[in-house]
Parts: structure tokens; C-alpha cells; sequence
């Protein structure tokens, strides 16, 4: 035993055990994307670190409704008068957010923006009647044509708009951990924003990780253990304003382009980053009863829920791995 101890000893002191944590933090996707992996060889952990940041500034580039230049602008530019090639991943996304509409009878719908443009949350602008009359019409996922053997998509609406801002950053953090994974790395935490992927564990024991209070910035509702799957939370205070008491905020309910105010905070844990990212903006806008329905419906995904009284909600196989 001491000659282990002694001989690992020696070989860090030559500089050949040089395993660490690394961490990087960017302003992308208009959140803060971050990258934590356990390197055994440094240099190789920080390439694969870099890899991940560039793959994002890739998505950020083709995914962004804001950007002039990126592909899904000019879907939202062209695609009413003619159908628009695209890439695979963006058929995919789009695929994925229209598996989601129809599982969840509208809650989560992409073509929200054409009511979503009109708001401004630092401005304190929200649509006017007229603007909202004329959204309307044009927030409906079953006009989204999406062709996957010409690898084209047509939208059925003149004002029609789409925009990703519910998954594309849980695509993205799947990515992520894609690239970490190919490139050897077995433990590390990729997040971008409310959205988050684990691989592996930290050694022997899970990581810990914490759902914020909804109101009170510095301090968790719950934390739990969680090794090598997905957690996403959508919440009522990442980009909001008040006005005579009413909470405005970025997530929509798409029946009436109002704010969704049925809870404050939503959390799902499943497998894939897309899939809790998609699946928490849904559950906000579905509500308690709704969304637990639905999460129970799906195998190996969890819930928890903040209610509008600040009350905690947990999915069925949440509620029964706390009460054995
Ligand atoms: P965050 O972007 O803060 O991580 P979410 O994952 O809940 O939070 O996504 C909110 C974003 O999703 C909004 O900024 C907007 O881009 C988009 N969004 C808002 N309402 C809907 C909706 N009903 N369906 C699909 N996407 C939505
Ligand atoms: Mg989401």
C-alpha cells in the first residue's frame, strides 16, 4: 500500500499525473454557456472545451431569429412564398419542437413569435390589441410544413415567424456533450442558460444540483442527485417585467400571446438536453395538472413544479423515489 501511495506520489511529482477540473463560462445564445469537464490530460481537456464553445457559436449562427445572416431568419424571411432548404440539424429541431406541439395540444409552439416580437422586456413593451389580432392567425405549428426528403421547410402564414429560443439550447448542450464524449472525457457539466447535461458522476457520488427559488435569487427550492441525464428550468424571472402587479415574461401561452402565468417555475429531468428543454417550456405553459399529466405519460422523465402560490409539485416517479 505505501509503495502504491509512494509511486503515485512520484509520478505527480514528475508532472505526468496532471488530472484537473476545467472550467469555462461564455455570453452565447444570449445566456451564459458554460463548460466543466474532469481532464486527465489538460491540453486535451481544453481543446474539447474549445470544440464545444465553437459548436455553439456554429448553432448560435444558423439558429438565431435575430441574426440577418442565419438560416432561420431567412425561413422566417422566405419560406411563406417558397419552400427553404435546410440543414439536417434544423430539420431535426424543427421536428422536434412539432413532436412536442402536437404531444402537448399547442403549449409549445415555435411559431409563438409572431406574437413574441412584439414584446420587449427591457423596453417594457407588450403587443397592442391590434398587434395581437393580427399574431393571432399565425401562431398554429400544424402550418409549418417540414419536407425531410428535399430537407425544406414552408410556412403556411404570411405573418408567420418561428423562433427556437425553447430548444435550441438544449440541442446545443446535447452537442456538447457529444463532442466531450468522442473526445474521451467521462465526467463533465455543459449548460447553456436554465438548460444543463451531466456525464457521469463526480467518482463516487452524484452531483448536487440546485433548482432556484423563483423569487429569492440566492437560495433553492430543492436540490437533488442527478449522474449522466439532462435538466432543464423554465422560469418567470429570467426576462420579465411588472406592471400594476402583472408579470410580463418571455414564455408565451400561444392561445393568447399573453405571458403564461399558471406557475413560476417548471424543471424537467429526462436523457437528452433537447428534450428537457423543450419539455420545461411546455410544462410552464401547461400548468400543474396539465403538465404532471403529461410528464407521467412519458417514461423517464420528471418534473418538478413551482406553483404560483411558490408551492413544489413532483411527478409520480419523483414522489416515489422520496417516500421508499
Ligand atoms: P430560457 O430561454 O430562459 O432558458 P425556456 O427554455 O423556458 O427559458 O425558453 C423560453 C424561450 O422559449 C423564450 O425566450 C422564447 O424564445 C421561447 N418560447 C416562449 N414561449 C414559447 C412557447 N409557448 N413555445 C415554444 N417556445 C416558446
Ligand atoms: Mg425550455
Amino acid at each position: 500500500m505505501q509503495c502504491l501511495v509512494l509511486l503515485v506520489l512520484g509520478v505527480c511529482l514528475a508532472g505526468l499525473c496532471r488530472a484537473e477540473w476545467l472550467s469555462e463560462t461564455r455570453s452565447m445564445m444570449g445566456t451564459e454557456v458554460s463548460v466543466e469537464l474532469w481532464a486527465t490530460d489538460p491540453e486535451r481537456g481544453r481543446a474539447a472545451q474549445r470544440a464545444v464553445l465553437a459548436e455553439f457559436h456554429r448553432l448560435d449562427e444558423m439558429m438565431n431569429p435575430w441574426n440577418a445572416q442565419s438560416l432561420l431568419a431567412k425561413i422566417n424571411r422566405r419560406a411563406f412564398d417558397d419552400a427553404v432548404p435546410v440543414t439536417p440539424e434544423l430539420i431535426e429541431v424543427i421536428q422536434r419542437s412539432l413532436y412536442y406541439s402536437r404531444l402537448s395540444g399547442g403549449a409549445f409552439d415555435i411559431s409563438f413569435a409572431a406574437a413574441g416580437r412584439y414584446y420587449d422586456f427591457r423596453e417594457g413593451r407588450v403587443p397592442l390589441a391590434s398587434e395581437l389580432a393580427v399574431a393571432g392567425p399565425a401562431i398554429d405549428y400544424r402550418q409549418i410544413s417540414v419536407d425531410s426528403t428535399a430537407q425544406s421547410i414552408r410556412l403556411g402564414h404570411r405573418e408567420m415567424s418561428l423562433d427556437l429560443g425553447g430548444i435550441a439550447k438544449g440541442y446545443a448542450v446535447d452537442r456538447g456533450i457529444r463532442i466531450l464524449t468522442d473526445a474521451g472525457i467521462e465526467s463533465a457539466v455543459v449548460s447553456a442558460g436554465g438548460d444543463s447535461r451531466i456525464l457521469g458522476n463526480l467518482g463516487d457520488r452524484p452531483r448536487m444540483i440546485g433548482i432556484r427559488h423563483p423569487r429569492k435569487e440566492d437560495q433553492y427550492v430543492v436540490v437533488i442527485p442527478l449522474e449522466d441525464t439532462a435538466i432543464s428550468t423554465s422560469g418567470d424571472y429570467e426576462r420579465f417585467f411588472e406592471r400594476d402587479g402583472v408579470r410580463f415574461h418571455h414564455i408565451l401561452d400561444p392561445e393568447t400571446g399573453d405571458s403564461a402565468r399558471k406557475v413560476r417555475s417548471a424543471s424537467v429531468i429526462a436523457p437528452l438536453a433537447i428534450d428537457t428543454d423543450a419539455l420545461s417550456t411546455t410544462v410552464f405553459v401547461l400548468g400543474v395538472e396539465k403538465g404532471l399529466a403529461l410528464v407521467n405519460s412519458l417514461p423517464g422523465v420528471d418534473a418538478i413544479i413551482v406553483d404560483g402560490e411558490g408551492k413544489l409539485h413532483y411527478s409520480q416517479e419523483l414522489l416515489l423515489s422520496t417516500t421508499e
